[in-house]
């Protein structure tokens, strides 16, 4: 069956005890037995819960996996499939990354002598200089956040293999709808369900998708021995959001274009990064690996901080919050938010100036959104020129 129609029905077979169509919310711990060693399938809810094997059985038809297992967030998901990691292993990373990922390397994973090496992920040939005899895990964000470039997953994965190492790929920004890397290589793949996937802003979960059987084995078993397992309501939710992701993320991409192209034309705006634009620098690469470009626009807006403060404020249908993916749009300040535990000097190195600005586009009308921008960025302007005039303001708030 195609995307659409496994999104609304892998893994949710009507009840077998009621019929029910919807697949219930299993809220219970544990489960009676029959008799010793005989049960339904069920022991315990940490071990498997029917709702949550629901939504492992959906995520893993939508990658074309094997298997998915569910975790309570994304990082909880990224931790299990770093688990597998041993004391002297070397990761390479593509250095734009989700700074909590950042920062679970760096603070929680090098502390158990585990070495990371950051490269530019656009040029898939730094994978292959930096790896190392004891290199076990390239780990790749593609769209990366919040620059939005791109990593070849397929020549990344055959670099790894070459080097008997695991090509991990974080397909948060781009879901299985626009992108799917076990196909085009990868080993696992990891997600904040939290994000596009669940879609509206109510839930936090995580999930890690994988076709190889050694990895499945050990990431299940690292499920049920370290314990962070998704509830079974936060599980439905995200079911419920799958169902919808193709036409949101449709949705998402002719929405981000719009945006992208006024953000384009306006004098505040020094530069928009959007993968769609055939001017964006790996736009081939787009056209190879992805189905779209996605709902995420990022643009650098003049005057720094200052300037972008105004912007945040000026904005009334757009919120002013960390994550992304939903329905509901959202405009972040890297610098402060998502990557604020990057020190200044890396955020600075790796192109992320003050002036970042990451919009997450959402299904609300193309053109609230774009007057909203407007007037954001006419807010801005004023700030700039150092007026305080009321008059100019005046109708927008
Ligand atoms: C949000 C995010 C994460 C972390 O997921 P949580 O659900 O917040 O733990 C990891 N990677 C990317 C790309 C993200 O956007």
């Amino acid at each position: 069956m195609r995307f659409a129609t496994q999104a609304i029905h892998a893994g949710q077979e009507p009840d077998p005890t009621t019929g029910a169509t919807i697949v219930p919310i299993y809220q219970t711990s544990t489960y009676t037995q029959e008799g010793i060693g005989r049960h339904k399938g069920y022991e315990y809810s940490r071990t498997g819960n029917p709702t949550r094997t629901a939504l492992e059985e959906c995520l893993a038809a939508l990658e074309e996996g094997k298997h998915a297992l569910a975790f309570a967030s994304g990082l909880a998901a990224a931790t299990a499939v770093l688990s597998i990691l041993r004391p002297g292993d070397h990761v390479v990373a593509a250095e734009d990354l989700y700074g909590g990922t950042y920062r679970l390397f760096e603070q929680v994973l090098a502390r158990q002598n585990i070495e990371f090496t950051y490269v530019d992920g656009r040029d898939a040939s730094t994978f292959a200089t930096s790896v190392r005899p004891h290199t076990r895990l390239l780990w790749v964000e593609t769209p990366s956040n919040p620059l939005l470039r791109l990593v070849d997953i397929p020549a990344v994965a055959q670099i790894a293999h070459a080097a008997g190492s695991l090509l991990v790929v974080d397909n948060t920004f781009a879901t299985p709808f626009l992108q799917q890397p076990l196909k085009l290589g990868a080993d696992a793949v990891v997600h904040s369900t939290t994000k596009y996937l669940s879609g509206h802003s109510d839930v936090v979960g995580g999930a890690v998708v994988t076709s190889d059987e050694e990895v499945a084995a050990w990431v299940r078993f690292y499920q049920n021995a370290a314990g962070a397992v998704p509830g079974p309501f936060d599980c439905w939710l995200t079911l419920r959001g799958l169902k919808t992701l193709p036409v949101r993320m449709r949705q998402h991409g002719e929405n981000a274009l719009q945006v992208a192209r006024f953000l384009r034309g306006q004098s505040m705006v020094e530069e928009v990064i959007y993968p769609g634009f055939s001017g964006h620098p790996q736009h081939d690469l787009v056209q190879r690996q992805m189905r779209g470009a996605g709902g995420m626009v990022t643009f650098r807006i003049r005057g720094g901080k200052d300037a972008a403060d105004h912007f945040f404020q000026a904005l009334r249908v757009f919120s002013y919050a960390e994550s992304l993916g939903a329905v509901e749009s959202l405009a972040c300040y890297p610098c402060a938010m998502t990557h604020g535990s990057i020190p200044e000097g890396d955020r600075q190195r790796r192109g992320l100036g003050d002036g970042t600005i990451r919009l997450s586009v959402g299904l609300e009308d193309a053109d609230d959104l774009i007057a909203d921008l407007a007037a954001g960025l006419r807010a801005a302007d004023r700030q700039l020129a150092g007026s305080t005039s009321e008059t100019v303001g005046v109708g927008e708030k």
